[in-house]
């Protein structure tokens, strides 16, 4: 499997290329006038094809990319779950007035797109009490009917397209309706719906369900026909490479079970193919499977999906190709092209990953698709499924597969126009994928499905285009070659254009799981104060623990009030020399200090995990976002040093520019060791000042480390001193020296506070910039879907155990969903792993120190309704994932540093009083908004006195430039950091004004007039 791990950020040219000469070296071109032809036969056909379903007329009217179809798709998501009236009509008004309904109502459509359209429209005018005579004839019919009945016409609509992908409600109707006569060309594998278990109770019921399925599926008269397909991520809650030891013990047993039903009913059993960083712990599985008992000569119906537009396909086929030769067995292989590709896309871009898994041209993927296919054909050991509703897909394999045994496979509900062309060949086999369940968990599949016909680039969906050209249509993917150097879709690198994007490391992928095994690289550390770029050593030694062990990792020597002074006077000197020193220079310096940061990546996140108790994921996000931070001010900075010269009246120069201001104190927090002290130090460094930089006492290794490679990537080192050690030592010493130019501090309110009384006693006026916390709160309304909703809670209230300043600390929810939420949250926060941060499986490390963990606990005690999952721990600071219920905003009077959710139930119709009882908390950092509808996330956006707002996401991790970070009032003084005003605040402004015509008068005027 090595070669499959290897590859799956394979440069898309090269590939495209090899599987390009793979398949023309395979295929004689007399094969390709024959497929040509039966491509264009199959599309004729469907041309023609009578029995389109309504489903199928609706959702090729409205496309994907026109505002009607993307309507269609947001009420599609949410109009179904949703539970009051009032939100359904909400949600109807909000989104029905985007469409232009009307340029859809022809006299030569169908009626039931007719119908839906003018039902649309009328709507869209009632909700905006513009009602307007429609003189369409079918508009003439329904012009009467009232806002509700039209609301009600609205939702059925959103029913038939739900209901296009629903075989049938529960599995013995689906079986029965799978055995009626006009199914008999067909075969079926029944998929029950559901995926993505987000808690244990989900995942118990969905293999129930399966469980289920598979007996009443093996009763049938002729089993054999019938298969079942499993998702995966609907058996635990945990799917991901990370969990790989829990996974042995929780899931590997239900898939092999489930496998070993499917031998015991005769049934056969595919697993689904998802998202790519599952594909290497699905292999996994598979091949335990394969090589236990379960797989023989008398069954053979166990196999899975493979995925042509992962770069990776066809090396899985490959492997394939030698594994099952070697173990002599036999298994089917389902190759589909894939259905999460925006997805895909979105993640690599997100996390700075060196390419993409999938391919960027759609070309390509169809490339892909035929070279797996010839794989697969050249493998006895597999019986291929060719799951695809493209004519050419379909043609090419047909011809290949002549002499040999396959199947194809298709969606219920699509396709049905491709296929019936070929129902009339004897040996047509095509099997159905028939996904059987209630609506309520249909919702994911079905947007999979209105994206998949919707999307420009889909074959179905430029099948129903107007006009289309058949033969482009049906054109080789091989004949596009040429169309490889376009690449409308930038590296994940590139995305900010000339900012580089940080690189980030595929947690699923099996090398960087090796490397990052510690080996005790960090053992009898030492942390010191640098000045003149020289360790300091003094007579303040203190060890350095980590907040989940008692091993002592080494020492930190922290400074007194002599060392703090000295540092002060070696940097006074250089300070004027350091404001000259050229932008560019400068520049250069940080931009090879974020390449230090990242090329000692696996460094770093050890020392966060052992000094601060970060766990390896947020470890990296802290490096990535160090390293953005170097990059974006360096890229602000180059443009804010730039001399302008102003316009003015003749014979004068006036020019403007920024100049540093000179000492500056930068006091940074443990929580974020790296990330905040490389912002604020590197911030205050690039706008030309001279740097104390005191990190929290806590971090003092991680801040030695990282000074340490700022000094290599070439900064002078008279121009910063590290001073470690205790905050109001040093503190009073610097902020009483004179020439104090800029305090940048991160940390509590409190102390934000005590430096801002102790800065109003000076005779100057330094810059203060701080940066506090906040008491968070998130809306979710009834339209929210709540799966989504507890993801992001978990994620912004519980990782690096709540201590972030912009973690959810209050969970405000509308009353009707509160229950379900409070339920399905307590299920996730059962999914949570407190452990050992060193470990790549933690979900959620200590809290920092002994002293935070009494207070968090305290608070705790003062509540009743309190939730806390079960940890068994008997070291370290660890607090368990905590969820407390409260009566009013107001049972809150400061922020909890710590793993804690606080939930309110709120009534829609109070939602202003909500908002204005959140600005009265007199913070204003963070706010997170679940809603499906524009109007309540508008409204909530205008009213909330809020410095970052998020919208149907988690509400942590602020991206540097791109969601600059930083609240009002009690959270902070602003500018944000990483936004484009900070470093504005950090330097002085100059203006210099020279009247050149003072000596020899305006020369230059004279000479530029003429006669
Ligand atoms: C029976 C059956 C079972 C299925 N099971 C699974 C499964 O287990 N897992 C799964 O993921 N999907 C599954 N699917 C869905 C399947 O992936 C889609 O139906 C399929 O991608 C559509 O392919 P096509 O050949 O019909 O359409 P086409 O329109 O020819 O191709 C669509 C494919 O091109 C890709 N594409 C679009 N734009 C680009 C681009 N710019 N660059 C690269 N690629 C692009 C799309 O993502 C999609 O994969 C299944 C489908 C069927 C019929």
């Amino acid at each position: 499997m090595q070669n499959i791990f290897k590859n799956k950020y394979l440069d898309q040219k090269k590939l495209v290329k090899d599987h390009f000469y793979y398949l023309v070296s395979n295929f004689s071109e007399l094969n390709q006038k024959q497929i040509d032809n039966l491509s264009i036969n199959i599309v004729k056909n469907a041309q023609s094809y009578k029995a389109g379903s309504p489903f199928s007329k609706l959702i090729h009217e409205f496309s994907l990319t026109s505002n009607e179809g993307i309507v269609l798709m947001c009420l599609a998501e949410a109009l179904l779950r949703i539970p009051d009236a009032k939100t359904i009509n909400d949600l109807i008004e909000d989104k029905i007035p985007i469409g232009d309904w009307k340029k859809y109502i022809k006299n030569d459509k169908d009626l039931f797109v007719n119908i839906s359209s003018i039902a649309f429209l009328l709507t869209g005018k009632i909700v905006e009490e513009k009602v307007e005579e429609n003189k369409n004839i079918l508009g003439k019919v329904v012009k009467n009917l009232s806002g509700p009945i039209l609301r009600n016409a609205i939702k059925q609509a959103i029913n038939i397209l739900a209901k296009q992908f629903v075989f049938e409600r529960d599995i013995k109707k689906a079986i029965d309706f799978s055995n009626e006569k006009k199914h008999d060309k067909y075969t079926f594998s029944f998929d029950m719906l559901g995926e993505a278990a987000v808690t244990y109770e989900d995942s118990d019921r969905y293999y129930k369900q399966y469980e289920q399925a598979i007996i009443e599926t093996g009763k049938g008269k002729n089993p054999h026909k019938k298969s079942i397909s499993i998702k995966l991520s609907s058996l635990h809650p945990r799917y991901e490479r990370n969990k790989l030891d829990l996974l042995k013990k929780e899931l590997f047993p239900k898939a092999y079970k489930l496998t070993e039903l499917g031998r015991d009913n005769n049934v056969d059993i595919c697993f689904d193919a998802e998202e790519a960083d599952r594909l290497n712990l699905s292999l996994f599985i598979f091949k335990e499977i394969i090589e236990s008992k379960l797989i023989d000569e008398k069954y053979q119906g166990f196999g899975f999906a493979v995925q042509a537009y992962q770069k990776r396909a066809f090396f899985v086929l490959d492997w394939l190709k030698k594994y099952l030769n070697e173990v002599n067995k036999k298994i089917n292989i389902r190759l589909v092209k894939g259905a999460y590709w925006d997805t895909e896309i979105k993640i690599a871009q997100e996390q700075g990953f060196t390419d993409y898994p999938v391919f960027t041209k759609k070309f390509a993927t169809d490339i892909s698709y035929l070279a797996c296919a010839h794989k697969l054909y050249e493998n006895e050991n597999i019986f291929s499924q060719f799951a695809t509703h493209n004519a050419h897909s379909i043609s090419y394999i047909k011809t290949l597969f002549k002499d040999r045994d396959f199947e194809f496979q298709k969606l219920h509900g699509m396709g049905d126009e491709i296929y019936s062309y070929l129902e009339k060949d004897d040996n047509f086999k095509c099997r159905v994928y028939a996904p059987v369940g209630g609506y309520k968990d249909l919702l994911p599949y079905l947007v999979r499905r209105l994206l998949e016909n919707g999307a420009n680039t889909s074959f179905i969906h430029q099948l129903k285009t107007k006009d289309f050209d058949i033969l482009k249509l049906v054109q080789s993917p091989l004949a596009k070659i040429d169309k490889l150097d376009e690449d409308k879709i930038k590296k994940p690198i590139e995305i900010y254009g000339d900012r580089k994007n940080s690189k980030g490391l595929d947690l699923s992928e099996e090398d960087v799981v090796d490397s990052l095994k510690f080996n005790g690289k960090f053992k009898d550390i030492k942390a010191y104060s640098l000045i003149n770029g020289e360790d300091v050593k003094s007579d303040e030694v203190i060890d350095i623990k980590s907040p989940h062990s008692s091993i002592t990792l080494g020492k930190k020597y922290f400074v007194d009030e002599k060392i703090s002074e000295a540092a002060i006077e070696s940097l006074k000197e250089y300070s004027s020399k350091w404001k000259k020193f050229p932008i560019e220079k400068k520049v250069e310096i940080f931009l090879k200090f974020a390449d230090l940061i990242e090329e000692n990546t696996n460094d770093i996140i050890e020392i966060c995990a052992k000094e601060s108790g970060k766990s390896i994921k947020n470890s990296i996000a802290e490096i990535r976002e160090a390293v953005d931070f170097c990059r974006y001010y360096s890229k602000e900075a180059l443009n804010l040093f730039q001399t302008q010269t102003l316009k003015g009246p003749t014979g004068e120069l006036n020019q403007y520019r920024m100049i540093g201001k000179g000492l500056s104190f930068v006091i940074s927090p443990w929580n974020f060791p790296v990330a905040i002290f490389v912002g604020q130090t590197v911030a205050a460094l690039i706008t030309g000042n001279v740097v104390i930089t005191k990190p929290a006492e806590q971090s003092s290794f991680a801040a030695y480390y990282i000074i340490k490679l700022l000094l290599k990537a070439g900064l002078p080192n008279n121009a910063i001193a590290l001073l470690l050690g205790d905050g109001a030592l040093i503190g009073k010493k610097v902020i009483n020296d004179k020439k104090l130019k800029n305090v940048i501090f991160t940390g509590s309110l409190e102390t934000a506070k005590i430096i801002q009384s102790t800065l109003q006693q000076k005779e100057n006026i330094p810059t203060f910039v701080a940066e506090t916390g906040g008491l968070n709160c998130m809306i979710v309304d009834t339209s929210a879907l709540t799966e989504h909703v507890v993801k992001d809670v978990v994620n912004s209230g519980f990782d690096s155990a709540g201590q972030r300043c912009s973690a959810c600390r209050i969970l405000c929810v509308e009353e009707n969903v509160y229950d379900h939420t409070k339920h399905t949250l307590i299920g996730a926060m059962k999914t949570q792993q407190v452990g050992n941060p060193e470990e790549l499986s933690t979900d959620i490390g200590p809290v920092i120190d002994t002293e935070a963990f009494e207070n968090i606990n305290n608070h705790i005690k003062k509540f009743d309704k309190v939730f806390q999952i079960d940890i068994n721990l008997n070291q370290g600071n660890f607090v368990p994932p905590t969820l407390i219920e409260i009566e009013k905003l107001s049972d809150l009077k400061n922020e909890v540093f710590g793993p804690v959710v606080h939930m309110l139930k709120y009534k829609a119709s109070n939602l202003d009083q909500l908002i204005e009882d959140i600005n009265d908390l007199g913070f204003g950092l963070t706010l997170g908004i679940h809603s499906r509808i524009d109007k309540t996330i508008d409204r909530i956006v205008e009213k909330a006195e809020i410095g970052n707002i998020y919208i149907n996401r988690n509400m942590i991790g602020a991206v540097v430039g791109v969601q600059p970070f930083g609240g009002y009032e009690k959270s902070g003084t602003g500018p944000k950091a990483g936004g484009p005003e900070y470093l504005k605040r950090l330097c002085h402004e100059q203006s210099i004004s020279n009247n050149t015509a003072s000596m020899g008068g305006n020369a230059s005027l004279l000479s530029e007039v003429e006669d």
